[in-house]
C-alpha cells in the first residue's frame, strides 16, 4: 500500500523534529498533498493512527489539505485546473503543458505542546 510507506516515512520525519526541537506532544500535523499522487486521505489518516500508536505523535490530528493540479500552457500561457486528467488547455486546446502542481506530499505545519 502506498500510503503505508509515505506515512512511515512521514513519521520518521515528525520524530526526528520532536527531537531536534525537544517537542513534549504534537497536536496537530497539516500536510499538503497534490492530488497527482494518488494519495486517499482516508487511508493517509488510518495509516497515521495505527504506526503513530506509542510513539509521541500519538493523538496528532492529521489535517490533510488536498493541492489540484494545475498545469501552465506552453503554447498561450493559460494556467488552469486539470480536471478528470484531461491534459489539455482549455483556451488553444494544445497539450504543450507544464505542471505547475499536484504532486506535492509536504508538512506545512505542526501545532506542538
Ligand atoms: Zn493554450
Amino acid at each position: 500500500m502506498h500510503e503505508l510507506s509515505l506515512v512511515q516515512e512521514l513519521i520518521g520525519v515528525l520524530e526526528e523534529q520532536v527531537r531536534v526541537h525537544t517537542v513534549k506532544k504534537v497536536l496537530r500535523v497539516n500536510l499538503r498533498v497534490g492530488k497527482m499522487t494518488s494519495v486517499v486521505p482516508s487511508s493517509l489518516a488510518f495509516c497515521f493512527e495505527v504506526l503513530s500508536r506509542g510513539t509521541s505523535l500519538e493523538g496528532a490530528v492529521l489535517d490533510i489539505e488536498e493541492i489540484p493540479v494545475r498545469c501552465r500552457c506552453t503554447t498561450c500561457q493559460e494556467e488552469f485546473e486539470v480536471e478528470s486528467f484531461t491534459f489539455f488547455c482549455p483556451k488553444c486546446g494544445g497539450n504543450n503543458l507544464e505542471q505547475l502542481s499536484g504532486r506535492e506530499f509536504l508538512i506545512h505545519h505542526l501545532e506542538v505542546d
